[in-house]
């Protein structure tokens, strides 16, 4: 299991709060814990320069850079506002035993954001 807590993980749509794309949201296509970074679609594009290969004949290619996740916040998948959420550990029968569940509330809503 992850040893480093987040806020954000893979999958989540997030808003950016600083940089270049500041007001821009996209969804986590990839997150690096031992950096606190992230790659977000659409988002921090940088170019890159391909040497020409057999497919085609490189050029500029334009990809996706990794943000510090300090400059995410996460939008609930539930009221899709911009917000912070807490966590909570939540215990349930699963068939004839209990199993814990670990949840991320919106604080907006207070909605469950995600439960693993
Ligand atoms: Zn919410």
């Amino acid at each position: 299991m992850s040893q480093i807590k987040l806020h954000v993980s893979k999958g989540d749509e997030v808003l950016v709060l600083s940089g270049k794309d500041v007001g821009r949201r996209g969804v986590i296509l990839g997150i690096f814990p031992d950096k606190s970074r992230a790659i977000v679609e659409g988002i921090h594009m940088i170019k890159r320069h391909m040497r020409p290969n057999q497919m085609g004949e490189g050029g500029i290619v334009e990809k996706e850079g990794t943000i510090h996740i300090s400059n995410l916040k996460l939008i609930c998948p539930k009221c899709h506002q911009p917000t912070r959420t807490k966590s909570r550990v939540d215990e349930r029968d699963v068939g004839n035993r209990k199993k814990k569940f670990r949840e991320r509330v919106c604080k907006k809503c207070g909605e469950i954001a995600e439960r693993n």
